[in-house]
């Protein structure tokens, strides 16, 4: 008997059809003989218009009371799967993340899992029950309710696969895979039958938002086979996984697009030690994630410092910078919110030459301005104007033949 984590997003569960859509794929699988817990998101739109209310209610919503509103939308799957299940004439039970135990740290909006409790699971299992618990939320050792950040139930799903040692996590969601690219812009995007834990947390970061980046880092942490599928069709999915030798033949596996970045340059930074500390230590205090820095060469002891963030931390980074770039007398704060990152990931960069230059040609002959660059050893990101997104994210993926079978 296998244990399977089954994991189905907010279109996958947007009405009662669907949900007995779902409980019929539950049924199915517990029927081949498998023990089966399942994670559910909220309905599609609904985690939108749990926000929209809370900013309704107030510009800037206390972290505890947003959480415990916008955590809400799981909570009316779950029961109506589980009563959608009994209907249907199988045992099931709902679970809210406090009900399991899925602790998490205080950082509210994006908290991270630090344990999950199997024991209440188990014993459900045991009794021949399907465990559905409620993606995206946990609590914080203090008993408050958090949530894991947007797209976080894949997070709660393979975390929960970890914690029971399930033989597989299944995510169903509205495409059928993990592509080359998104399917929603790019009509040439190829579906990969594989792709290995760095690719997909790279993927992830930049911007792939079918799976959340957190929930690669724990499948390669813990070694959980990930298989992204439809929850509408049984096609073949995708199966993240370890790197096999065959994959490093392809020298760029996909090309993603973030439009939620904004930038921000502080403009004639004295260039004397403790300055960078200065400037990014209040972020990192408000857990606000910095994704680009750079730092251009210093003219007569001065420099500007540019970098990236989310685009929903831009009031908070205004607000901290504003006042820290006072203190260092720096010049002034700019922010660009018209900008999108598009990267290209593959693990076949380690050992291919020239992958950057034909990124940058590609660009140049599109006659798209590049605005920031950065790479790691797998990834090359440019920041550009959001204007071009679609444009780059086609002309790249032509560019290094991804249509084609690597
Ligand atoms: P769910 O609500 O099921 O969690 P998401 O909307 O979070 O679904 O993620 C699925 C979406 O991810 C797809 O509809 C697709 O537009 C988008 N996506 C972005 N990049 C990719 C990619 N490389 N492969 C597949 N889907 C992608
Ligand atoms: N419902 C949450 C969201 O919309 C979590 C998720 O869908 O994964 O972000
Ligand atoms: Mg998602």
């Amino acid at each position: 008997m296998a244990l399977v984590v089954q994991k189905y997003g907010g279109t996958s569960v947007a009405n009662i059809e669907k949900i007995e859509n779902v409980a019929r794929r539950v049924i199915n699988t517990k029927e081949a003989g498998n023990e089966v817990v399942v994670v559910v998101s909220a309905m599609a739109g609904e985690t939108d218009r749990l926000i929209d209310l809370a900013h309704s209610a107030s510009e800037k919503p206390n972290e505890r009371e947003y959480d415990a509103l916008i955590s809400t939308g799981e909570q009316v799957t779950v029961s109506l799967l589980a009563i959608t299940l009994n209907k249907m004439g199988y045992k099931a039970r709902s679970f809210l993340g406090h009900q399991v135990k899925i602790v998490t740290d205080e950082a509210h909006n994006k908290a991270r899992i630090l344990s999950v409790d199997t024991k209440t699971i188990n014993d459900e299992l045991k009794k021949g029950t399907v465990v559905v618990v409620a993606g995206f939320q946990g609590i914080d050792p203090e008993g408050n309710i958090t949530t894991l950040g947007r797209g976080g139930s894949d997070t709660s799903a393979v975390a929960l696969a970890a914690a029971l040692q399930a033989d597989i996590c299944e995510i169903y969601t509205d495409v059928d895979g993990i592509y080359t690219t998104d399917p929603d812009i790019c009509p040439k995007a190829r579906k990969l039958k594989k792709i290995c834990y760095e690719e997909m947390l790279e993927m992830a970061s930049a911007g792939a938002k079918v799976l959340h980046p957190r929930s690669v880092e724990l499948a390669k942490k813990y070694g959980v086979p990930v298989q992204v599928r439809s929850s509408v069709n049984d096609n073949g999915g995708t199966l993240v996984t370890k790197e096999d030798k065959e994959m490093e033949k392809v020298v760029v596996s996909g090309v993603t697009y973030d439009r939620d970045q904004a930038k921000v340059t502080i403009v004639r930074v004295p260039d004397r030690p403790g300055i960078a500390a200065r400037l990014f230590t209040p972020l990192s205090d408000q857990n606000i994630i910095v994704d680009m820095i750079i730092q251009n060469a210093s003219i007569e002891g001065y420099t500007d410092l540019t970098f990236t963030v989310s685009k929903k931390d831009i009031v908070d980074v205004k607000k901290m910078l504003e006042i820290a770039a006072q203190d260092i007398g720096a010049e002034k704060v700019e922010f660009d919110e018209n900008i999108s990152k598009v990267s290209i990931v593959g693990v076949g960069m380690r050992s291919h030459a020239g992958v950057a230059s034909r990124m940058f040609a590609t660009l140049a002959k599109e006659g798209i301005n590049i605005l920031m660059i950065s790479t790691s050893e797998i990834k090359i990101s440019c920041v550009i104007e959001t204007k071009y997104t679609e444009l780059a994210v086609m002309a790249l993926h032509d560019a290094f033949k991804l249509e084609k079978e690597g």
